[in-house]
């Protein structure tokens, strides 16, 4: 090549939930039976997709309208189903103007990150989905720019902190929240989320909430959507039906922007957002039909109800089991079907000597270890892996300061 030709952020760009899933490929090939707890799709974990479910999206494959484009924005309908649903709620009102659809919320992250001036930084949690913070670093080119979740008060966000940071830091324009929160599981308190929306308007910042979870919430929370305490900050919503149906093949997901006229950078930016989107012609035209049928079907909100009380019991049997164990730190997961297991300081530290059952699984461990440099979490999700199959993400690869990763 006559001249470099990749972003500088690109290298940026890792994705550690899938890494792993490599080296549990080479372990089947061993023999070793995984079980892989690393990714979020409920349907890969056996879940049943209902029979009406199914009937509409069967009646939907039946129609020729499903199989060509649609809207660039997405389907007017939905789009118009969508906001009345969301105006029921009171809080800030929106349009179906104020709504575009994305194939999957994977690509909206990646639009709303990339279309960022490069010096302008979002705050995002440590530790985070890193789709998010992997999408900021890239856009920026730098290592991303963060606040504490705190594992000893329930993995809620740190706001004095958060306000410390955004204050020392003048390229930051925007906060991300992702609630419920993936990795912890976390549903935060109204007045934590108040706190986050009065951090944003003393600062002119807007907020991105990623509220995929929204209504995979037990053990008696709620989790109060963006939407009904904004006030007048600009904002925007992450939602979609990967988790919530679950669909996550039907790459679907939409953002909804609260008060995109109130700021003219803002304006701008939901502009830039729509423009991109005019440019790739639209999202999956069969799912966005498929949304009003199925959120307004009769059986909907008891077959949901039905999945978060399973939700409520495997997150409390899971906490049960690791709330005891010597060195470990754990919280209950109230939403989502994320649990962050930190261990206390000197806990991984050494070598683990798990008893690894296959000889060559062993070898291979002992290759992938061999770095002297790897974070501890890391070394022992690799041994875990090896002995037990079972597959888990190290917390260290979500951008946290936690387990040993030093952010720079
Ligand atoms: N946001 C969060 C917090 C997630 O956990 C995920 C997927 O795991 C996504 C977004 C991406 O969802 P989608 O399947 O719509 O791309």
């Amino acid at each position: 090549m006559r001249t470099d030709i990749v972003h500088k952020g690109a290298g940026k760009l890792t994705y550690e939930i899938r890494n792993i899933i490599g080296i549990a490929e080479k372990l089947q090939q061993m023999g070793v039976k995984v079980n892989l707890e690393n990714i979020g799709d409920p349907v890969a974990k056996g879940e049943k997709i209902p029979a009406w479910m199914k009937a509409i999206v069967a009646d939907l494959a039946m129609q020729d309208g499903s199989y060509g484009y649609c809207p660039t924005q997405g389907i007017l309908e939905t789009r118009e189903f969508l906001a009345r649903r969301n105006n029921r709620n009171g809080g800030v009102r929106i349009t179906p103007e104020d709504i575009v659809f994305f194939n999957g919320l994977g690509e909206a992250i990646t639009k709303v990150y990339g279309l960022l001036r490069s010096t302008a930084r979002i705050i995002t949690p440590s530790p985070t989905y890193t789709t998010h913070s992997a999408s900021e670093a890239a856009h920026a080119g730098q290592p991303p720019v963060s606040y504490p979740l705190d594992p000893h008060d329930h993995w809620y966000p740190d706001t004095r902190e958060l306000r410390r940071r955004v204050k020392y830091n003048p390229s930051v324009a925007g906060i991300l929240l992702i609630n419920p929160d993936n990795p912890t599981g976390a549903v935060y308190p109204e007045s934590i989320l108040r706190e986050i929306v009065a951090i944003a308007g003393e600062f002119d910042l807007f907020i991105i909430a990623d509220e995929i979870y929204q209504n995979l919430v037990y053990n008696g929370r709620k989790a109060k959507p963006l939407a009904e305490i904004i006030g007048d900050v600009p904002g925007l919503a992450m939602k979609g039906i990967s988790k919530e149906l679950p669909w996550p093949g039907a790459r679907c997901g939409w953002i909804e922007f609260y008060n995109a006229g109130k700021d003219p950078h803002f304006a701008r930016y939901v502009r830039s957002i729509h423009n991109a989107k005019m440019v790739e012609v639209c999202s999956t035209t069969l799912p966005q039909k498929a949304i009003p049928r199925i959120f307004g079907h009769p059986e909907y909100e008891g077959w949901l109800e039905e999945r978060r009380r399973r939700y409520e019991r495997l997150s409390n049997l899971a906490h049960e089991q690791l709330k005891n164990v010597p060195g470990v730190l754990v919280n209950r997961s109230d939403g989502a079907f994320y649990m962050s297991v930190v261990f206390e300081d000197g806990v991984l530290n050494g070598r683990q000597t798990l008893p690894i059952g296959i000889r060559d699984a062993g070898n291979l461990v002992e290759e992938l270890t061999r770095d002297g440099d790897m974070q501890p979490d890391k070394r022992f999700v690799y041994y875990l892996l090896a002995s037990s199959g079972i597959c888990v993400v190290p917390l260290s690869s979500f951008n946290t300061e936690l387990q040993g990763f030093r952010m720079t």
